[in-house]
């Protein structure tokens, strides 16, 4: 690994014609192999929803390299700054630089995805990459590597397949720049090692996302949001919804929704096809194991448990009013088991939120204007979803990332381009030069002229 990263960090930085090329060799490959790519994630799931996988792995991932196409020549363009007056006529500029060899490290919830939208902003940027996707989806990253070796050459875009100690000789390279998407612990790990090479980070990290429900907006209406958001790839998405907050007064009606809208939804979970399973055994054991030592009449597991299919699926499971000690609210889910608490009004749910690590979304249901502001402005979190779950991921152009816990920077559209460049700043000293005015010795004269500059 090493000496390929040696080697790539002697080549020059692409050119746009590079770029721009590549981006669109790589959109047309991903249309061209999109049932591979769909099926080797599948596989690698023992099942995942082909539609899902079509809008998360495919759809998205062509929509950002368009956005990039369309955008590159202006995000490229060295920018004019104005000078302060005090140093005029002299002008300032900002041009973007590439880092120079990237490093991304991919999480295995949608696999091809998380290795393709932060490849996009760093081949934009002009860099080249380093790719190692995870190791727990190793049918999708055998496509991958397959599929990146069409469009780039290696010394281009360089993928590393392997398990957790090559992931972690991965990110103690001296890269130039790191994009890490997975979870806080890990995330932790990858700053550690990348800090002994001053290698910059962008974490695309995890955590609870809470969902907080104000007594005006329709349970109805929540609920068809939730419920998609929630049980989309089986919950195993970094922005799902991990636990709903809503008053006593709403609580059993909204329970009631819920249930009628995953049974619409997801009928015969067990063997319906437009639900995914739990990625691997390990992470299906995890998820029983998060209901231990709650009461049975506190787990609303919802519909039929008698299919045929006994591939690694998990029933939509609600919790309700789990004591906020249990493991079910300290750890992330990650899965599709959703606990309900009870809270007191929109002041206690505010207060909850922040005595928690910040979240990466944050989705509110209002249309209480004053709520809304109250709830933007008082709590911190990567994003705010008002009265829909997921789809902000999708919006081109839009920065997405977390913040402390759930996040360090982010990237999508030009926040992906800026996070893969260097913005270097220039200055131009014009020939005519006041400078000398404030230049050693100070005569009384310049002391004068300090004064009145300051
Ligand atoms: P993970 O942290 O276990 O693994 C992520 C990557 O780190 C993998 O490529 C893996 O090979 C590597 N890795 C694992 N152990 C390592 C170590 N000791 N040293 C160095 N590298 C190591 O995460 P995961 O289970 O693959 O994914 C789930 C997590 O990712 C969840 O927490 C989820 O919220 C988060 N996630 C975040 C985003 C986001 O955009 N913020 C998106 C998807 C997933």
């Amino acid at each position: 690994m090493l000496e390929q990263l040696q080697k790539m960090k002697q080549l020059p930085p692409l050119t746009m014609k590079q770029r721009v090329a590549h981006l669109k060799s790589l959109a047309k490959n991903i249309k061209a192999n999109d049932e591979k790519i769909i099926n080797a994630v599948s596989a690698d799931f023992s099942h995942r929803c082909e539609q899902e996988s079509q809008m998360a792995e495919i759809m998205v991932c062509i929509d950002e390299i368009n956005h990039a196409l369309k955008h590159i020549k202006q995000w490229t363009q060295t920018k004019t700054w104005h000078a302060n007056w005090k140093f005029y006529p002299s002008k300032c500029a900002i041009s973007p630089q590439p880092k120079g060899v990237v490093g991304i490290m991919a999480p295995w919830n949608y696999p091809f995805n998380l290795v393709i939208e932060p490849l996009v902003a760093a081949i934009a940027a002009g860099n080249r990459v380093m790719v190692k996707p995870s190791e727990i989806t190793p049918k999708t990253a055998a496509v991958i590597k397959q599929l990146l070796s069409d469009v780039f050459s290696d010394d281009e875009v360089h993928v590393v397949l392997g398990d957790v100690e090559v992931a972690n000789a991965f990110s103690k390279l001296p890269l130039d720049h790191i994009l890490f998407t997975g979870s806080t612990q890990v995330g932790k790990i990858v700053m550690r090692n990348a800090s002994e090479n001053l290698t910059s980070l962008t974490l695309e990290l995890g955590g609870k996302s809470p969902v907080l429900i104000d007594d005006d907006y329709s349970l109805k209406k929540a609920a068809r949001s939730i419920v998609q958001g929630k049980w989309f790839n089986a919950g195993q998405t970094c922005i799902a919804p991990d636990y709903i907050m809503v008053s006593n007064s709403k609580k059993s009606d909204l329970i009631q929704a819920i249930k009628q809208q995953v049974e619409q939804c997801y009928p015969d979970y067990s063997d319906n096809k437009d639900y995914s399973a739990v990625v691997n055994h390990n992470h299906f054991e995890r998820l029983n194991k998060l209901l231990e030592g709650l009461e049975p009449s506190q787990i609303i597991s919802i519909g039929d448990k008698e299919g045929t299919d006994h591939s690694q699926k998990i029933a939509p499971t609600l919790v309700i009013d789990p004591n906020s000690s249990h493991p079910v609210m300290q750890q992330e889910i990650f899965g599709p088991i959703l606990p309900i608490v009870t809270i007191e009004n929109i002041d206690a749910a505010i207060q909850f939120i922040n005595d928690r690590p910040n979240p990466l979304t944050l989705y509110l249901y209002s249309n209480n204007k004053h709520n809304i502001k109250k709830v933007r402005t008082q709590t911190r979190s990567g994003s705010l979803a008002i009265n829909e779950t997921l789809v902000h991921f999708a919006q081109e152009g839009l920065p997405f990332g977390g913040i402390g816990a759930s996040g360090m920077g982010s990237y999508h559209g030009y926040q992906g381009f800026v996070a893969m460049s260097h913005m270097k700043s220039i200055y131009y000293q014009s020939r005519i030069n006041f400078n000398g005015m404030v230049r050693a010795p100070y005569s009384q004269i310049k002391k004068k002229i300090l004064s009145l500059l300051s």
